[in-house]
């Protein structure tokens, strides 16, 4: 990793309103990553499940579509998309409108009553995503949320809801990047990663649109480590997938990063 390092640019100090600054979090070194007993794909656990929950549009669909294809290529694990469940699982009492909000539906209650009892024997993690917009919990003071993902648990879902405005062909890229930003991040969450505070990271936490879309879709070195050490990867290979896979669904900037840090490593393997 120390070979890609150069490519990253460190973390500034946070912002007024910026996660780090309402949110003071500590980071997670690698090897304090090692010593957490991290949840890991195993021979017996290794499908990262996608299911989809309610309806979605047709664009949707293809962003949900080209999502898990990317997580397949960045954990280097088999995944399969599961036939949709119907919004009405969720009851009266895990919704909720604001008068500033679409209907909501609780994170905590999708994770804990639809998606926990219904893991597969061989799932190492279950992502749910929705069209519908989310909020964490009744204690929790956060108007709403883009995603959320247990650390021990193995679940997590997250909305499409406030990454685009639908009716805009041009914003279809923007969704894509952005749900790939917050699917590798939310599933990172469930291999047991914490918040990245060291470099401008996918897994920085991110306390609105504007801190996601600062955000690269790259992780740092630091959390490469983990993520390689975690899914027995091989860094080249990750490299060569999402270039491939950006390149092919117009994330250029994105397939250039990717191409660069894998010439990077080459460069310095070779004598
Ligand atoms: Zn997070
Ligand atoms: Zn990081």
């Amino acid at each position: 990793m120390a070979a890609v390092a150069p490519l990253h640019t460190r973390a500034r100090p946070p912002e007024w309103g910026e996660w780090l600054s309402v949110y003071p979090e500590p980071g997670q070194t690698f090897a304090q990553y090692l010593a957490s007993h991290p949840v890991v794909p195993d021979a017996k656990r290794r499908v990262l499940y996608v299911q989809p929950l309610g309806p979605f549009t047709a664009v949707q669909r293809d962003v949900v579509a080209a999502t898990a294809e990317f997580l397949q290529s960045a954990f280097a694990l088999p995944v399969t998309v599961r036939e949709a469940l119907p919004l009405s699982l969720v009851p009266r009492a895990a919704r909720r409108k604001l008068p500033w909000t679409d209907e909501q539906i609780q994170t905590d209650f999708v994770r804990r009553e639809i998606l926990r009892p219904h893991l597969p024997a061989d799932a190492v993690a279950m992502i749910a995503f929705t069209a519908q917009d989310l909020w964490p919990g009744s204690n929790s003071r956060m108007n709403y949320v883009f995603g959320d993902a247990s650390l021990r648990d193995r679940v997590g879902v997250w909305s499409l809801h406030r990454l685009s405005d639908q009716s805009d062909r041009k914003t279809n890229n923007l969704l894509l990047l952005r749900t790939l930003k917050i699917a590798s991040h939310e599933t990172a969450h469930m291999l047991s990663l914490l918040h990245c505070t060291q470099y401008e990271c996918d897994m920085a936490g991110s306390n609105g649109l504007y801190e996601t879309d600062h955000h690269p879709l790259a992780f740092c070195p630091e959390c490469m480590a983990k993520l390689c050490w975690a899914t027995r990867q091989d860094p080249r290979d990750y490299y060569r997938h999402l270039a491939a896979f950006c390149r092919s669904h117009g994330l250029t900037k994105e397939a250039d990063f990717y191409g660069a840090s894998l010439a990077a490593i080459l460069k310095e393997r070779s004598p």
